[in-house]
């Protein structure tokens, strides 16, 4: 992807950040109107609204379709907002186009479907009107996935290209909603040199809490901006209302990001320190994961009458990682510390199934 043109011409996406908000979704002409507004006021300069919803299970809330795309070209009458929003077929292409939507996005369950991808690629460059479109991360965690998504719209002669990252699914209960591995946006900008990055911590999070601080991650890791969800009544919205935050709260939270100087010297500690800190999420991910298995062993054991500490097991386990870690350059003794201290922990939650009633 050689010939990558900028998002637009008139706006300038390297003064970071650039940030697109709006509500999950148009819902009425009067929730459009007042949140663009409100928005507008305090200086956000592309609105989003989703018109078509993809929805988990049928029975939610679909989207009211076209009748919407009349509310955001008012929305760009009224207070001079470019507006976005979300297409997955050619039917929503051309009527996007047709009602002057400024921008499309791609959402997490089209990107990660070829054909669907194709058809949205081909519908595009058929109207020859060189709109922007970003692609957001495909819902699995798969890098080649995204980057082919991306390659559809450019092999179709969509240059004006940037990508969401919006998080990816993980089975079971987690902090966030769809985790962040934070790894494959920034493969992802080293793959594909100038392709603006945009962080949507709000499909991340999935809690109004978490914006803030992932919004700061991103940030910090040098993405290019925002798509945030924003609704003048977030309690009240009719899809991801736990997410979303009214126009003046997303301006406060704005308010306190820190923007740093990618020139000073300092960046490459940060970005390194950042990296501890997301390996650490992800280890105590993988301990809560391995706590959980243990569990479930101590079940096992407690339904056939077995002992929870069986000493074989424990030395084979423990000799084999020693020696592994000693290979990989890490020392024996810490090692040892690591892993007695988690069988400890193994044993004293299988000993609380064992007694339980
Ligand atoms: C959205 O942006 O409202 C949306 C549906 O997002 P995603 O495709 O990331 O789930
Ligand atoms: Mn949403």
């Amino acid at each position: 992807m050689k010939d990558l043109k900028p998002l637009f011409d008139n706006i300038d996406i390297t003064r970071r950040p650039m940030v697109i908000a709006g509500p999950c979704s148009a819902e009425t002409e009067q929730q459009v109107l007042d949140t663009a507004m409100a928005l507008a006021a305090n200086g956000v300069k592309i609105f989003r609204a989703g018109v078509w919803k993809p929805r988990t299970k049928p029975g939610g809330f679909e989207g009211v379709g076209v009748e919407a795309l009349a509310w955001l070209r008012r929305v760009k009458e009224t207070t001079g907002m470019l507006v976005a929003t979300e297409v997955a077929t050619k039917a929503h292409v051309d009527a996007a186009i047709d009602h002057g939507i400024d921008l499309l996005w791609i959402g997490a369950r089209t990107s990660a479907n070829p054909f669907a991808m194709q058809e949205v690629a081909d519908a595009i460059a058929a109207r020859d009107c060189d709109i922007p479109v970003l692609v957001k991360n495909p819902v699995n965690p798969d890098l080649e996935l995204w980057i082919g998504a991306l390659e559809r719209l450019y092999n179709a002669g969509i240059h004006r290209l940037g990508a969401i990252h919006r998080g990816f699914s993980a089975y079971g209960k987690h902090l966030y909603r769809n985790m962040p591995q934070w790894h494959i946006p920034i493969e992802l900008r080293r793959r594909v040199a100038n392709l603006p990055v945009l962080n949507d911590p709000s499909h991340i999070g999935g809690k109004r809490e978490l914006i803030a601080s992932i919004s700061q991650q991103a940030l910090d890791m040098g993405f290019d901006g925002f798509i945030i969800e924003s609704h003048c009544d977030p309690d009240q919205a009719w899809s991801d209302k736990g997410q979303q935050v009214t126009p003046e709260v997303l301006d406060f939270i704005l308010s306190t990001l820190v923007i740093r100087d990618s020139t000073s010297t300092t960046e490459s500690l940060q970005q390194l320190r950042k990296q501890i800190d997301n390996l650490d999420n992800e280890l105590l991910e993988i301990l809560n994961k391995r706590m959980r298995v243990a569990c479930e062993i101590g079940q096992y054991k407690k339904e056939h009458r077995m002992p929870v500490v069986q000493a074989g097991r424990y030395d084979d386990l423990m000799s084999l990682r020693v020696k592994q870690a000693q290979e990989m350059g890490m020392s024996p003794d810490f090692m040892r510390k690591v892993l007695s201290a988690i069988h400890e922990e193994s044993v004293r939650r299988q000993l609380e199934i064992l007694n339980r009633l």
